[in-house]
């Protein structure tokens, strides 16, 4: 059985003031006994308070580099994400992939790097709405896939998270529905076990992300190879993310 894991993605936003009140107000909902995982990835500059007032949430950073240390003005390595001791870390989300030059082989050596640290990467894959009109949805995924996982332990993999997000459904209120969605994380999880084998493929949690909402997440949550959801716009009000709990517990 693999526990669901949904995560919030603030992406550019929040105070470290209003970071400690969701945290704060989240954390009295939370007993850490609920049938999912729940957490949010927070700019580097909130995961120290939020750490620091986190009990049952789960900290995650949303980049990292894949060097250790060195002359990378603006970067945070692994090593530094541990020292304040986040527990995971999105790589390659889409916007990182489109405004920063991500690409699967820097997500793929971020990715070594964070397992090697003891951080779950969640790594986050999905194609354009050009590639999707164009039929390309499961080349794209699998290649992608193929790229940001090249290397990995088979056993380490069991451990990580993909993140499934059709960049069309992202921001957009456009969510894919339930059967697409389902469709493409069963695509994930096939190749999957393609690369890295049954076991692997039977316990990787794969999320899925685009337009998720208190009221849809519930559709996604019942669907076989949906095991959580990474979430935007409706992670960043304490009662959307609240309702969004409730929906999943
Ligand atoms: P959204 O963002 O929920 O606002 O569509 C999802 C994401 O970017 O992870």
């Amino acid at each position: 059985m693999r526990r669901p894991i949904i995560f919030g993605n603030w992406k550019m936003n929040k105070t470290r003031k209003e970071a400690k009140k969701f945290v704060k107000e989240i954390e009295l909902i939370l007993t850490g006994e609920e049938k999912a995982e729940y957490g949010v990835a927070v700019p580097f500059t909130l995961i120290d308070k939020a750490v620091d007032k986190a009990k049952n949430l789960l900290i995650s950073a949303q980049n990292c580099h894949f060097e250790d240390s060195g002359a990378y003005t603006g970067e945070v390595s692994v090593p530094m994400l541990k020292d304040v001791k986040v527990t995971h870390c999105v790589i390659g989300h889409s916007e990182r992939r489109m405004m920063f030059a991500d690409t699967d082989e820097t997500v793929n050596k971020k990715a070594k790097k964070l397992i090697e640290n003891g951080i779950v990467p969640i790594v986050c894959i999905g194609e354009s709405e050009a590639q999707y009109d164009n039929g390309e949805t499961e080349s794209v995924i699998r290649s992608q896939l193929n790229g940001s996982l090249a290397g990995l332990d088979p056993k380490a993999v069991e451990n990580i998270v993909v993140a499934y997000e059709p960049i069309w459904a992202i921001g957009t209120g456009k969510s894919a529905t339930k059967e697409i969605a389902q469709d493409c994380c069963a695509i994930v999880r096939d190749e999957i076990k393609n690369m890295f084998g049954e076991d692997a493929a039977n316990k990787v949690r794969i999320q899925y992300g685009g337009s998720v909402k208190p009221d849809n997440i519930a559709e996604y949550m019942a669907c076989e190879d949906i095991d959580g959801a990474l979430i935007g716009g409706a992670s960043l009000q304490v009662d959307s993310f609240t309702a969004i709990i409730n929906a999943t517990k």
